[in-house]
């Protein structure tokens, strides 16, 4: 294969992970961000232990887990106290655990990497166009320059409209449903929580997360904090709901709450977040490729988007060997399939459970998903699919 450079669009946690796994088997890569000066920023996430494997294998893993908190456990309820939740990882792997971590420091470390590895890395470079021929593809960027690459990884986003260049019949829809979220410093005497979430239905919920330090320079524990909005109500909800009444909505959901929202001052403490739910047939075209979400964005229920993106970078270097990149774009895709099929068909299944006004599958979630929780076998297969593991709703499980 000949080793002229790749272009990758994008250093989110796809990007970067796909630079550094790609780098580090000798091939020339170059990183293209739109954000002139990226900042460490986003949600709270919840990393399974597969995306804890791919950071192990970059040698990150310590470094993650002395910035996060390690989740045994999962808990969620109803205000009549019914459990909807109840969840350990130790069912699927005497040793695993989920990892809370901010996504701020999960860039910190992936950025550090493409720094260490000398990678290119472009910056304030937004890519606007592409075109390919046989022997590689042309990046149109903003003002008017141009870019030649032996082939593209678009690592862009659910919300990219470069996809659409590719021949491949794909659809992004926004997911109705969207959500506001901070880190708050735990105030003294705040109890020790692993993941916890409180559902009134479908319509509300608010999940907290220990995510390691509440920032760099503090010592108090970071607790992240998920309050679920339709986006009909997230555009603008400053001045449709306002602040105070949204604390009184998250009191009134879940009482135990009140010390700790005390710390949420400023409606700009709370960032918006929008997801959108991305099908691709295939994710590759030729000499171009789509992973993370802009191949197959989700909504952030199963707590698996980011722990993809670890994943779809470290397939990708596996499938790297002898052939053009067609070859291995296609190897790539055929490699992550099922995988990718089963979690996009698990994720557009359960979402509507715990965003939506729906009101049946709410109820029936009330009923059964705790008392399922109790048979063995169902929660093991719930735990498993948390873990980021199931290739198949009976069997199959991927070997990273
Ligand atoms: C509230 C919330 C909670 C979540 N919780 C979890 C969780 O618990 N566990 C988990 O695993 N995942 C979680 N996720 C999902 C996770 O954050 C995403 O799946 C992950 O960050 C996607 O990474 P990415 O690199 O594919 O895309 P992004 O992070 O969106 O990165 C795309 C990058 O491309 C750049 N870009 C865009 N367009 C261009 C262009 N034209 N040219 C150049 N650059 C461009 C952008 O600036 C950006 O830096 C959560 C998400 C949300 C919103």
């Amino acid at each position: 294969m000949p080793e002229a450079g790749v272009a990758i669009v994008g250093a989110g946690v796809a990007g970067a992970a796909a630079a550094v796994r790609l780098a580090e088997r000798g091939i020339a890569v170059t990183l293209y961000e739109a954000v002139p000066e990226p900042r460490p920023i986003g949600a709270g996430l919840l990393l399974q232990p597969t995306g804890q494997r791919v950071l192990a294998a970059m040698g990150l893993l310590d470094d993650a887990l002395a910035l996060g908190t390690r989740v045994d456990r999962l808990f969620g309820d109803t205000p009549t106290g019914r459990t909807v939740l109840d969840m350990s990882y130790r069912r699927f792997h005497p040793e695993a655990y989920g990892l809370g971590l901010q996504r701020g420091a999960l860039m910190g470390l992936l950025w550090r990497r493409v720094r260490e590895l000398g990678i290119p890395w472009q910056c304030g470079a937004a890519v606007e166009g592409f075109a390919q021929d046989a022997g590689g593809v042309t990046l149109r960027l903003a003002g008017g320059a141009t870019a030649r690459h032996a082939a593209l990884i678009l690592a862009n986003g659910s919300f990219s409209w470069l996809r659409e260049g590719m021949k491949v019949r794909q659809s992004g829809r926004l997911f109705p449903w969207g959500a506001v979220w901070t880190v708050l410093p735990a105030p003294a005497g705040f109890p020790q929580i692993e993941l916890r979430q409180r559902f009134r239905s479908a319509s509300q919920m608010l999940g907290l997360m220990p995510v390691g330090k509440a920032a760099s320079d503090d010592t108090a524990r970071g607790i992240n904090l998920f309050w679920s909005l339709p986006v009909a109500e997230l555009d603008g909800w400053q001045q449709r709901i306002g602040l105070a009444a949204l604390k009184q909505r998250m009191a009134d959901l879940f009482p135990d709450v009140v010390p700790l929202i005390a710390g949420l001052t400023e409606a700009g403490q709370l960032r918006e977040a929008r997801y959108a739910d991305v099908h691709m047939a295939r994710w590759h075209d030729g000499r171009v490729l789509a992973i993370g979400d802009c191949a197959h964005g989700m909504s952030p229920q199963l707590g698996q988007g980011a722990n993809m993106a670890l994943i779809d970078a470290h397939e990708l270097a596996a499938e790297l060997g002898s052939g053009d990149w067609p070859q291995v774009f296609e190897r790539y895709t055929r490699r992550r399939r099922a995988h990718l099929r089963f979690y996009g068909q698990a994720s557009r299944g359960l979402t509507p459970m715990f965003q939506s006004h729906a009101v049946v599958a709410p109820w029936l979630r009330d009923r059964f998903f705790g008392w399922g929780g109790r048979l063995p076998y169902l929660h093991q297969q719930s735990i498993a699919t948390l873990s980021g593991v199931k290739t198949g709703w009976l069997w199959g499980r991927l070997k990273l």
